[in-house]
């Protein structure tokens, strides 16, 4: 920032000065000595400017550390919000909208799973209702891919297929298009969180009613101590936190 401020005062001085006709009654031997003047100040401000530039380059460990954030992953994990006792006691839930309101978090997320999964054979972005929006709509975008919602009951208005599971707390269903995969399709399934893995089944199973296949899940959390992913088998899971 400090370069750009400095180098936007260097700036005009280096640009070739501005022809303008002599205005008349000025002696025009006159007008040529306070152009060369202000040439020579233009050619001395500009050489002092290009002297500090490279000095403070010369200063920086790396202009790259200057534009990047050198821990991206603390970054994020500072993003999110553990809330105690939400939606039931002995839950801590994980709030991820601290993340969200980050320009710079959010990010690095979607950054993190587009370069693990870019160049990998990906036909859709599966995400699950409603967190799983967020991320999965905005990956499959980075991916150049489909995005596939799979939504909580009676919220598609077309033909659908339906799972029952369970829930780190309590019960619940979940609902895809019936035509909304290609048969062999090789999808990602995405969704917030990884707890204890019941979730991201049933979405594979959705995804395999419709003989598609689950080339890998990915979350942006998952809590190690539930061993969500042993559930997941075969498959790859691929989280960004882990706790
Ligand atoms: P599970 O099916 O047990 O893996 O639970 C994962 C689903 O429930 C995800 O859609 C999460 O958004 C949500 N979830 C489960 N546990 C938590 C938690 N501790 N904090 C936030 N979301 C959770």
């Amino acid at each position: 920032m400090a370069n750009r401020k400095r180098g936007s005062k260097a700036a005009p001085a280096a640009m070739p000065a501005r022809r303008s006709p002599t205005p008349r009654g000025v002696d025009k031997s006159q007008a040529s000595k306070s152009k060369a003047s202000k040439e020579s100040t233009a050619r001395k401000r500009n050489t002092e400017g290009s002297a500090r530039v490279a000095r403070t380059a010369v200063r920086s460990v790396s202009p790259l550390a200057e534009v990047v954030n050198l821990d991206p992953i603390a970054h994020v994990r500072a993003l999110i919000r553990d809330i105690p006792d939400f939606p039931q006691p002995g839950i801590l839930f994980k709030d991820i909208t601290p993340l969200l309101a980050d320009p710079k978090g959010f990010h690095i997320v979607l950054d993190a799973l587009a370069h693990r999964f870019t160049g990998e054979h990906v036909d859709a972005v599966v995400g699950i209702e409603s967190r799983g929006f967020i991320f999965g709509a905005a990956l499959a975008a980075r991916l150049n891919t489909s995005f596939v919602p799979v939504r909580k009951p009676g919220k598609l208005p077309y033909r659908t297929d339906k799972v029952a599971y369970s829930l780190e707390y309590g019960e619940a269903e979940l609902e895809m298009h019936r035509d909304s995969l290609k048969e062999d399709a090789s999808v990602l399934v995405v969704d917030d969180l990884l707890a204890t893995g019941g979730t991201a089944a049933a979405a594979a199973e959705l995804v395999h009613r419709q003989g598609a296949y689950v080339a890998a899940f990915a979350f942006i959390i998952e809590l190690d101590d539930l061993a969500g992913r042993d559930r997941l088998l075969p498959h790859p899971v691929v989280s960004v936190l882990h706790y």
